[in-house]
């Protein structure tokens, strides 16, 4: 019980390596083991790829899974380490947060080894696993509410070297949409500690939460545009097909980007993410259904900006979230 948090497996050791991650019990959850592989490659970058922060997003686990299989015949330097399940309780529920005490791993770093069992994972990774790696990329997929085009993010980053990096390797995934995400509730997040720490960390992101093939490929081809771009891997980057298109563009979004339910009821979309809109646009309809006189409600855009994520669990509560807008970068050199 009063274990500390430590690998099963020596990360120097050269070529393929596996075993578990132990995340030491306490008085809500005994002791928990997450299987961790890592490809030592000599002298090159170190990175960690890490899946399953939120437990109702799948489709990060799949590709973390899918990289163990490929890259011991296609890694050719550095090392890489991959733990696919983060939070192993949460992706049992399909649930965001865990079951057991409620929180959401992805606003508790860096834990606390006397906390509780969502606490103690973070603290692990915060204390044995970040120190290990100098770019991170967390497999996310949105969430299964919302419907969100596959995108590399990342926060503003006050340091501005950081942010240029931070960006590059974003863009270097080559996904639709590269997005930094000026968001309000980053306290705790796994990807503020990794910054703070003068890491580069990337979030990849794909919405829906209805793992498919055609998805998985998508998500698949940008990581391994990331490793390709950072030398880990051979080869030569490419934009993977979305909606008949090889593109990517960068948008930025901020929290008075979100769009609003402006009463109780059933949301319509009327667009589809990536749509571009002007002033007075329908993005939506919202269908209060208290009563079979209430009028449906328009909700338009606010303004020329493109539309980057829309709800798609519908029913919503007033002022819940149902669309999210961006906008093209302002760049000093544009
Ligand atoms: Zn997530």
């Amino acid at each position: 019980m009063s274990d500390a948090p430590h690998l099963t497996l020596d990360l120097n050791t050269p070529g393929v390596t596996r075993g578990h991650l132990i995340v030491p019990g306490g008085a809500d959850q005994r002791e928990l083991s997450l299987p961790v592989f890592s490809l030592n490659k000599g002298q090159g970058p170190r990175l960690l790829i890490t899946g399953g922060n939120h437990g109702n997003e799948l489709e990060g686990p799949i590709v973390a899974r899918r990289l163990i299989e490929w890259l011991p015949e296609a890694q050719t330097c550095g090392r890489v380490i991959v733990l696919p399940v983060l939070n192993p309780l949460a992706v049992q529920a399909w649930s965001r947060n865990t079951p057991l005490d409620g929180l959401n791993l992805n606003r508790v770093f860096p834990g606390r080894a006397d906390g509780s069992v969502t606490e103690r994972i973070a603290d692990a990774v915060s204390r044995v696993l970040l120190p290990m790696a100098d770019t991170i990329f967390d497999l996310h997929s949105f969430g299964p509410t919302w419907d969100f085009p596959p995108a590399a993010t990342t926060h503003p980053i006050a340091d501005q070297d950081l942010m240029a990096k931070t960006l590059g390797m974003a863009e270097a995934f080559k996904l639709p949409l590269t997005l930094i995400w000026d968001y309000s509730d980053t306290a705790g997040m796994f990807d503020i500690l990794a910054q703070d720490q003068g890491k580069v960390f990337v979030c990849a992101e794909f919405g829906g939460g209805a793992v498919g093939m055609d998805s998985l490929a998508i998500y698949e081809a940008g990581v391994r545009n990331a490793l390709i771009a950072l030398g880990l891997v051979d080869g030569k980057g490419e934009y993977p097909m979305f909606r008949q298109e090889r593109s990517g563009q960068t948008l930025e979004t901020h929290p008075s980007d979100e769009l609003k339910s402006p009463a109780q009821g059933i949301f319509e979309p009327r667009c589809s993410v990536l749509d571009e809109v002007k002033q007075g646009d329908l993005i939506g309809i919202l269908h209060p259904m208290e009563s079979s006189t209430a009028e449906p409600i328009d909700i338009r855009a606010t303004g020329a900006s493109i539309v980057i994520a829309i709800r798609s669990g519908a029913h919503v509560k007033a002022s819940e979230a149902v669309a999210l807008i961006a906008r093209r970068m302002k760049t000093s050199t544009d």
